[in-house]
């Protein structure tokens, strides 16, 4: 078994969209206590390398394959000093930004959705800094009107956008998952 129920969300995510391939670096913002670390280890192989991020420490993974694929990092990923680490440790270009990363519940749901979409917006950030050209995208965020202005942002640097409720997460019918695939080219646009 996985070490959280979460794993099989990102499962089931990933075979119905695609979103990791072997081989490749996966960064996983809001990574702990690991069950999709877990996944994403399995499902990158041993030529893969994946990178995990959590305020919280995330214990040692055993991953299967002998090789040391997956580094844990705790940090706050809306501070900057954690993004530098982040990109520090993914050593390059990036194939895949996933994000779980959800604000401690306050009860009132106004509040909480905002501050989802405020992290997840923090890991669109992170995406468009480390994405290579053609990599994946992918964040979970609650509901809420703003959650389209969102989707439109991520259309305007993502060949492909779609929302999907995994059934695993069914439970907490709030819970969103938006997938990215086909980052436009990392090249400068007018602006930049
Ligand atoms: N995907 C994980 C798994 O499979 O085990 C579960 C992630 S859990 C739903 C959400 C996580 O987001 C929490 O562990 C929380 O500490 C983390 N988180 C929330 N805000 C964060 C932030 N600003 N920086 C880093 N992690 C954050």
């Amino acid at each position: 078994g996985y070490r959280s129920r979460a794993a099989y969300k990102l499962k089931q995510l990933d075979d119905l969209e695609n979103v990791i391939s072997g081989s490749d670096t996966v960064v996983d913002l809001g990574a702990a206590p690991g069950g999709w670390l877990e996944v994403a280890a399995e499902r990158v192989g041993p030529q893969g390398q994946v990178v995990g991020v959590d305020l919280q420490r995330i214990k040692d993974l055993e991953v299967g394959g002998g090789t040391d694929r997956v580094e844990t990092i705790r940090g706050d990923m809306t501070e900057q000093r954690t993004r530098d680490r982040v990109t520090d440790a993914a050593g390059g270009a990036v194939d895949v930004v996933i994000s779980d990363m959800a604000p401690n519940m306050s009860g009132e749901y106004s509040l909480d959705q905002a501050r989802s979409l405020h992290l997840a917006r923090q890991a669109f950030e992170t995406a468009l800094d480390l994405l290579d050209s053609g990599g994946n995208f992918v964040a979970k965020v609650f509901e809420g009107p703003d959650v389209d202005a969102f989707r439109a942002d991520l259309e305007d640097e993502f060949q492909y956008v779609r929302a999907t409720a995994p059934d695993a997460s069914r439970e907490s019918s709030s819970e969103l998952y938006l997938v990215a695939k086909g980052r436009l080219t990392t090249a400068l646009r007018p602006g930049d």
